[in-house]
Formats: C-alpha cells, sequence, structure tokens
C-alpha cells in the first residue's frame, strides 16, 4: 500500500475524524483586544464561514445603534475576525466558561469606561 493509498483512505472516512465542537469567533484588534465574540457548536468541528459573516453583521447593527466602530483599549479601527474551537463539544459542557468569559469582559469594559473619565 502505497502512502496515496493511505491517504485515500483517510479521505474516505471524515466521520471517523469528525466531531462536534463548540467554536468561538471574535473580532479582534492587531493587539487582540476582543472587541465582540460570540460562540457557537459546529457539528462536525470545523469553522462554518456564515458565523463570522453573522458576527461582522451583528458588529455593523451595534455601530448603526452608536457602538463605535474601532477598539476601545488601544482605538485600533483594523479589527479582523478570528474563529477557533475550543475544548468544549457542547454549548452545555461550554456554558460555565462562556458566562464567566462574558462577565470578566463587562467588568474590564466598566473598568476602562470608567478610567476614560
Ligand atoms: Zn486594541
Amino acid at each position: 500500500m502505497s502512502q496515496t493509498d493511505d491517504a485515500e483512505d483517510y479521505a474516505g472516512l471524515p466521520e471517523a475524524t469528525a466531531r462536534p465542537k463548540v467554536r468561538i469567533v471574535q473580532l479582534l484588534c492587531p493587539k487582540r483586544h476582543c472587541i465582540v465574540a460570540t460562540a457557537y457548536e459546529s457539528p462536525d468541528g470545523e469553522m462554518l464561514p456564515e458565523m463570522t459573516v453573522r458576527l461582522r453583521e451583528g458588529f455593523e447593527e451595534m455601530v448603526q445603534k452608536g457602538a463605535n466602530p474601532w477598539c476601545g483599549i488601544c482605538q485600533s479601527r483594523d479589527l479582523r475576525p478570528e474563529d477557533q474551537p475550543t475544548v468544549f463539544a457542547t454549548m452545555v459542557e461550554a456554558w460555565p466558561f462562556l458566562a464567566e468569559n462574558a462577565r470578566l469582559q463587562a467588568e474590564a469594559a466598566k473598568f476602562f469606561k470608567a478610567s476614560k473619565g
């Protein structure tokens, strides 16, 4: 059996390695400050490009309603999406982590808002 045959065998069994995964898609500035983020369950663990589109659309709506289209910490307007898998398979499993992360983000946002006077 050649190397090519092996590769074909693996390619023929995608369901053997495909596992559901919670992924986080964020809008980040170059210094990696998170502007907005959302989590979703991917049935096969792979990135769903439409989630990046939805995050951008949601952010555009926030900007229309008065949110700043730049990073509140470093003022960069170079905001780029990034989609990464987490260690969690389901939203139920991920929820305590996501809730704690959201709480810390809200605290940090409050701090930065207050420190600007
Ligand atoms: Zn920043």
